[in-house]
């Protein structure tokens, strides 16, 4: 029972479904809605509509607190190195190749599947 979690929505409560009706007579109210698990906002919200409703309440403020983008970001030679798989039939041994393309310059560079996993490996400058 108590890893149960509540939406974060803060309006849920005042969606009046079936579910969220909670208590008996003369008590009843609707409710937060809460479970195990969400789908939503990685994990914190019950739906959509809850997901929209918090970043209406609260978006602005988050994005000032974390930092609001005041100039265009650029993907430039430097920092345009995506990590790609393919699976190449006339190589016929099963294996998928993986490489670094450019998607400026269209380059690309031979990975080993060890440097394709590892999340920290980039050629990318930060
Ligand atoms: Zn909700």
């Amino acid at each position: 029972m108590s890893d149960l979690k509540y939406c974060q929505g803060p309006e849920c409560h005042t969606y009046t479904t079936k579910d969220r009706l909670k208590g008996t007579k003369p008590n009843k109210t609707f409710q937060t809605r809460r479970r195990s698990s969400f789908y939503y906002g990685n994990g914190n919200f019950c739906c959509l509509m809850c997901q929209n409703d918090w970043f209406g309440t609260y978006g602005d403020q988050a994005i000032d607190h974390f930092g609001r983008l005041k100039e265009a970001k650029k993907l430039t030679e430097q920092n345009a190195w995506l990590k790609r798989c393919r699976w190449d039939y006339e190589r016929n041994n099963g294996e998928a190749e993986h490489y670094y393309l450019n998607k400026i310059t269209d380059e690309q560079r031979p990975l080993t599947k060890q440097q394709y996993d590892d999340t920290n490996y980039t050629l990318n400058e930060r």
